[in-house]
């Protein structure tokens, strides 16, 4: 069978090697699974040519054998919509080491987003621990108490004592990416969707 050299969308495992096991045909559109040699999990791909990539041995790259879209997609790791430059910097960072596999510097990175996104929604709570920045948040209207709530089941790393020296695993630190987009969304997105909203019901007053 032939082998697709990739990243695993499922164990993150970077250029690993999937094994084509099947194909079949959605009328003129070809797809194959490919099975990760490293978790076991299927990805589906669309793929070009006249050789069968269950019969051919080898690299796909070295055979006559184009691959095209994937299921599921790998992700694009870009922060929710709105969220402040430098914040989201840090978020794609974030999610480029999950990635690759890099799970602490990726909890790294998610925190660091988080910390610089309450700077920015509160520049007076700088100084504080990020646990009580967020409680500080929620009680200020800013944040849910459902949000702040999560905040304390996630692991946020840093001075995070409980688990200090203990690294991330994968689940950790896609934990964390879970809470901090849910939390940029929160902060950034809805409100910018809402001023947007209101600017344009402002302009049909105007006219
Ligand atoms: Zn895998």
């Amino acid at each position: 069978m032939a082998i697709s050299v990739q990243n695993c969308p499922y164990c993150r495992a970077n250029s690993v090697a999937f094994s084509a096991v099947k194909a079949w045909r959605i009328e003129n559109d070809r797809r194959a699974l490919l099975i990760c040699g490293s978790c076991g999990e299927g990805i589906v791909r669309e793929w070009f040519g006249n050789s069968d990539i269950v019969q051919m041995q080898g690299n796909i790259e070295n055979l006559t054998i184009m691959l095209g879209r994937q299921w599921p997609e790998a992700p694009n790791g870009a922060a929710p919509k709105d969220t402040p430059e430098n914040v989201a910097k840090f978020f794609c960072q974030g999610t480029s080491s999950l990635e690759i596999g890099n799970f602490d510097a990726a909890g790294m990175m998610f925190r660091k987003s988080l910390e610089t996104a309450t700077k920015i929604l509160d520049p007076n709570l700088a100084g504080k621990p990020l646990f009580k920045r967020i409680d500080n948040l929620a009680s200020a209207g800013k944040l849910t108490a459902d949000m702040a709530e999560w905040a304390h089941e996630v692991r946020l790393g840093g001075n995070d004592a409980a688990h200090e020296d203990e690294p991330f695993s994968l689940e950790s630190a896609e934990d964390l990416k879970n809470f901090v987009e849910n939390f940029l969304t929160y902060a950034f997105t809805l409100p910018s969707v809402v001023r947007r909203r209101e600017g344009r019901s402002e302009t049909t007053i105007a006219e």
